[in-house]
């Protein structure tokens, strides 16, 4: 697994960001963003620490390569003595977690919230004017718009600076009122895409699955401010046996009732967190039965709707529908197993979750 902390030391008493400059992809990275008083150059490379300095920061991080940190932003906790990889540059799954509060308690939550916050948005407001030139960053919880005050000008700020970069937000939908219509008609359409948890057509099933009465409605309300404000929508379904057989009437109730949404991605369960507690009950294996799947699918297509299959193995899903299932497990966390080495698909395809043991897969596995 791709580590997001490395073990570091300074002097300074106080968190701080800085950028990683050695003579490879940050040379080209200072060339397309300009040097800024974070950037810190590479002084010595010893054995198992790397020491970088700036005029006024001084920091060595342990048993790391230096390639694979070149160009990276990190956040550095002296307290801790840890730097956080905020921003890989050699990646394109960079998320800012921005609490890990939340107001849903999902039956598959691969993040169970906590109560604690602590406010990063200075930190991450810095670390996204270094990311590099194109980067599309995440935006996650917990839920991000329980801090929407914060957050809708985190976004403007840099979106207004960066001309060049992009946001992917994902939220419950639970928290947005007309008086936030203004703040996000301000954030250019192209540029942020909201992505919203929907489960069900039936709102019974849909709040229970995010263990909170009312949230359907609540998030009907929200996706309308969202289609009011020109937002661009990216519907998601995490796949389940409590949603599976109604994934048709699903794909017909956003076909008619969410029609500003520009796509719609089904999700196979993460097996960490409440996923893997309730993996027995929740998992449906679509290697064994896609039928609803598929029909969901050609539903939606038929009305002008993308639909995008997330964590899917290219291997387990019907070849007419394979090219809908990109590879979007976060490549931190995403493993092949022993039995890709020599696929076709490889390149093109999510693999598993570096957690999802063996035991607990699809039954038809890499059988193209
Ligand atoms: S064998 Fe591995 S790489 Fe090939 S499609 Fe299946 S999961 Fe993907």
């Amino acid at each position: 697994m791709i580590p997001l902390q490395i073990a570091a030391s300074t002097p300074s008493a106080d968190p701080f960001i800085a950028r990683l400059n050695s003579e490879g992809r940050a040379f080209e990275l200072e060339r397309t963003n300009g040097r800024t008083p974070f950037d810190v150059d590479l002084e010595l490379v010893g054995s198992g620490k790397l020491v970088y300095r700036s005029a006024s920061i001084e920091l060595e991080l342990k048993s790391v390569d230096v390639n694979d940190v070149d160009g990276d932003v990190v956040f550095v906790n002296p307290a801790r003595g840890i730097a956080h990889r905020l921003v890989r540059a050699g990646s394109a799954h960079n998320t800012f977690l921005i609490t890990e509060r939340c107001d849903q308690l999902c039956v598959m939550c691969s993040q169970p919230p906590k109560r604690g916050h602590v406010d990063m948005f200075p930190y991450f407001e810095a670390a996204a004017l270094l990311a590099p030139k194109g980067a599309v960053l995440g935006v996650s919880g917990g839920e991000p718009t329980l801090f929407k005050g914060q957050l809708l000008p985190f976004l403007e700020r840099v979106l207004g600076q960066r001309p060049d970069l992009s946001f992917h937000v994902l939220t419950n939908a639970q928290h947005f009122d007309v008086d936030d219509v203004r703040a996000l008609s301000r954030l250019p359409r192209d540029r942020v895409t909201w992505g919203v948890p929907l489960y069900s057509s039936d709102s019974e099933v849909h709040d229970g699955i995010v263990g909170k009465v009312g949230a359907f409605h609540k998030l009907a309300e929200g996706l309308a401010i969202l289609a009011r404000s020109g937002a661009t929508l990216e519907l998601r379904t995490v796949l389940m046996t409590r949603n599976v057989e109604a994934l048709p009437a699903l794909a017909r109730f956003v076909a008619s009732h969410v029609p500003f949404a520009t796509s719609w991605a089904i999700m196979q369960l993460e097996n960490i967190g409440y996923g893997r507690l309730n993996w027995a009950e929740l998992f449906h294996d679509h290697s064994q039965r896609f039928e609803p799947v598929g029909e969901a699918i050609d539903l939606a297509r038929s009305r002008g709707l993308d639909v995008w299959l997330y964590n899917f193995p290219r291997c387990t899903v019907p070849s007419d529908y394979r090219q809908l299932a990109p590879p979007t497990i976060s490549d931190w966390k995403r493993r092949y197993p022993a039995g890709c080495d020599g696929c076709a698909e490889k390149a093109e395809c999510s693999g598993l979750f570096e957690w999802h043991t063996d035991d607990r897969g699809f039954t038809r596995f890499g059988l193209l």
